[in-house]
């Protein structure tokens, strides 16, 4: 997959990192981990060049911020 320039210019795995102004929401799921932490993942896709990326948030040492999704991850095909 191709990314458009705005989406290379998206800092990755850094908390509190802006998104761009293409990402589309198109999921957000919450968990709880017991004992732990609140987790909230949103999943964008980009309307320029179809990306789709996740943003976790986490009071925890996991990876914060933005990931780029593999594409065989998703099933749709636009
Ligand atoms: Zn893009």
């Amino acid at each position: 997959m191709l990314l458009c320039a705005t989406c290379l210019a998206v800092l990755r795995d850094a908390s509190g990192a802006p998104g761009h102004l293409s990402l589309r929401i198109i999921d957000t799921r919450r968990s709880k981990i017991p004992r732990s932490v609140t987790v909230t993942i949103s999943t964008f896709r980009c309307s320029d060049c179809g990306a789709i990326w996740r943003y976790r948030e986490a009071k925890d040492s996991g990876p914060q911020g933005w990931a780029l999704v593999p594409s065989d991850e998703t099933s749709d095909g636009g």
